[in-house]
This record gives C-alpha cells, sequence and structure tokens, in this order.
C-alpha cells in the first residue's frame, strides 16, 4: 500500500515532543492525501504499549523493530525494509540532527529525493509539497518530489503536536536484517541537551555564553539570567566544541545569526566569526574581564568584571524588577 511512514525517537519511555509532531503532521497529511500514517519505532526491548501509544496522533500501524535506538544507521536499514515491502511514498521525520542523519541515509538509500528543514507541508494533486524556509527565512521555497519516495525532514519542533482523538494503534513487529556497516556504531552515553530545543532565531532576548564561563557548568547561571529576563541561551563555535552548549545555539559565520532586541554575552571575547553572527543585534551588553576585549568595539554597554560575580547579581536585580 501507499502511505507515510514516520520515524518516532523515544527516549526513556517516551516520545519527544518533534516526534510526536512529526507524527500528527503524518497523520493529518495522509487523511488529506486519502492514506495511512504509519510510525516505525525502534530500540531495545520496547513495549507494545510504548509502540501503541501513537495511534492516539493519527498512526494507525506502528512497525516494532528490535535494534540500537538513536543511531542513524540501523533507522536508515529498518525504514528502508519497511517503505520497500510496504509501499511507502513518503518517510517524514521532525527536525534534530539525528532525523537529518536518518532522512539523508534513507534518501541515498532509497534513491529518494529529499528537503531538509521543512516548515509546511501540502497537498497539491494527490502529492505532497515541502516548503522550507530559504534565503534567512525572508522565502519560501516549494519543493514537488519527483521520486518513488519521498524524503520530508522537518525543522525542530516545527509540526504541531495534535492528539487525533483515536485509540491505540496496531503493532507489528518487524525483524530486520542490518547491514554490517550499521552496527560498528556503538551507543556510549545518552543524555539531555539542555537548550537543544529552543529556537534562538525567534527569541527576542539572547544571553550567550563563551568561554570565559570556565565549564560547562557555568551556563547554569546564564540559564537562569535568561529564565529571568524571559529569553533564550546562546554560545560561541568555542563552547560548542568543547561540548558545553548544543550546536543548534551556536552564533557566527558557521552557527545562526541573531538580531534580538537584546544580546547579553558573557565571557565572549568578539572574534569576527562570533561578531558576523551577532552584529544586527539592537543593543549589545558585553560582559568581560579584560578591558581591551574587541567586544567592547561594538558593544552598546561593556561591563569590565568577572562574570561570576555580575551574571548572579544581574539576575538578581532583573528578577527583583520584575517582582518575582
Ligand atoms: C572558519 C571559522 C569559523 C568560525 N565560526 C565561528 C562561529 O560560528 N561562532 C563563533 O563564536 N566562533 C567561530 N569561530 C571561532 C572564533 O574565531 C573564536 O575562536 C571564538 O568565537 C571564541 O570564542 P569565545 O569568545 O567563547 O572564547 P575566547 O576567545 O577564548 O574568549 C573568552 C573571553 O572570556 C573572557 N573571560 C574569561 N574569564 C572571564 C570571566 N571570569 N569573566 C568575564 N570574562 C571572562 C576572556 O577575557 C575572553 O575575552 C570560527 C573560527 C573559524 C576559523
Amino acid at each position: 500500500m501507499s502511505g507515510i511512514l514516520v520515524y518516532a525517537l523515544h527516549y526513556e519511555g517516551a516520545f519527544n515532543k518533534n516526534s510526536l509532531g512529526a507524527v500528527s503532521e503524518g497523520a493529518r497529511l495522509a487523511k488529506d492525501l486519502g492514506t495511512e500514517c504509519h510510525a516505525i519505532v525502534i530500540g531495545e526491548g520496547v513495549g507494545d504499549d510504548l509502540a501503541a501509544q501513537l495511534g492516539a496522533y493519527g498512526a494507525t500501524k506502528v512497525f516494532k523493530v528490535e535494534g540500537p535506538e538513536g543511531l542513524a544507521q540501523p533507522v536508515v536499514d529498518a525504514m528502508a525494509q519497511v517503505i520497500e515491502s510496504g509501499g511507502h511514498e513518503y518517510a517524514l521525520f521532525g527536525g534534530g540532527l539525528l532525523g537529518f542523519e536518518i532522512g539523508a541515509g534513507l534518501a541515498a538509500r532509497l534513491d529518494a529525493g529529499v528537503c531538509m528543514e521543512v516548515t509546511n507541508v501540502r497537498v497539491e494533486d494527490g502529492k505532497l509539497v515541502a516548503e522550507r524556509p530559504i534565503l534567512k527565512d525572508s522565502q519560501i521555497s516549494s519543493v514537488h518530489y519527483r521520486s518513488k519516495v519521498g524524503v520530508i525532514i522537518g525543522r525542530l519542533n516545527a509540526f504541531e503536536v495534535a492528539e487525533s482523538g483515536s485509540g491505540a494503534a496496531e503493532v507489528e513487529t518487524v525483524d530486520v536484517e542490518f547491514r554490517p556497516h550499521s552496527l560498528k556504531a556503538k551507543m556510549v552515553q545518552r543524555g539531555e541537551q539542555r537548550g537543544a530545543d529552543v529556537n534562538i532565531e525567534d527569541a527576542d532576548i539572547l544571553v550567550a555564553g563563551g568561554r570565559g564561563l570556565g565549564k560547562a557548568e557555568g551556563f547554569e547561571q546564564l540559564e537562569q539570567l535568561a529564565g529571568a529576563l524571559g529569553g533564550a541561551v546562546a554560545a560561541t563555535r568555542a563552547v560548542v566544541d568543547a561540548g558545553w552548549w548544543p550546536y543548534s545555539a551556536q552564533i557566527g559565520q558557521t552557527g545562526k545569526t541573531v538580531a534580538p532586541k537584546l544580546y547579553l554575552a558573557a565571557g565572549i571575547s568578539g572574534a569576527i566569526q562570533h561578531k558576523v553572527g551577532m552584529q544586527a543585534s539592537e543593543n549589545i551588553v558585553a560582559i568581560n574581564k579584560d578591558s581591551n576585549a574587541p567586544i567592547f568595539e561594538f558593544s552598546d554597554l561593556g561591563i569590565v568584571g568577572d562574570l561570576n560575580k555580575i551574571v548572579p547579581k544581574l539576575t538578581e536585580a532583573v528578577k527583583a524588577k520584575k517582582g518575582a
């Protein structure tokens, strides 16, 4: 049969918002196409109960695969096998690095057309058309699929989670023959990446941290300040490379370009590659212990001092001002 196959990532016995949004979107589109939305879950010892939960978001059937969870290649093998035997016309993913990797791998495996960073999907002449923002989100490009299978990869949390009101989905266990190379990578550790689901490009207030924070835990004080201000946390490449903060929040030449109302930089030197990503901010406030730091050359307000003393005091002051 034809239909839409959606990959649903689960972690510690629950599906994340991104995956539930993708299943909801798949179900909406399947309805418009007059077909079905199926989901696929992969993991070690995944219970039927967990898989069946996706029925509440519109999946009519869930393929359950025993295999390593959270790694791209085993999912590519599993999805390719299910699509080849089931005849699905589209594979749909939520955003995020894993979705990008699986989607790209699946497109290569099936010789399928792929569109990433999709924010909307519509039905036109009985086919899906993916819409993705281009040119710094100033234009929308419509992507039509000519291949037998079309791969659609959403932007992180772009698809709205919608409960369909239907009950549990039918669960079908599938035995997958993994390719030898697919089992070479091993999951060493999994953890939640703080801040990874925040869309920093939409934030009016950004509190950005750099190497001056000293260690990953240094971000906790920035999270508190951002929380008090109602903003989000961003980072320099130096700290993203060090694994202190997710890449999705990196500002600069090889990260994102932002223009919030307030950009508060703590422990950031102001290298040109960082500057190009944030110089259009309306107000730039920098905290740096080095009065010669380049960031002061393009800041509206500069505070020379130790961020570990200034940031907590600033947070308290903001809270007091807001009456929290
Ligand atoms: C091709 C290329 C692409 C790049 N792309 C990017 C990019 O996209 N984004 C990006 O950010 N960088 C990018 N870089 C890296 C960039 O050149 C800088 O290395 C990086 O921005 C420096 O990050 P930082 O400011 O966190 O660290 P540093 O340059 O090490 O600065 C740390 C600052 O913290 C201050 N400090 C230390 N302790 C304290 C304290 N207790 N209180 C207050 N201040 C303190 C120091 O005085 C210093 O100014 C790129 C580089 C290259 C070559």
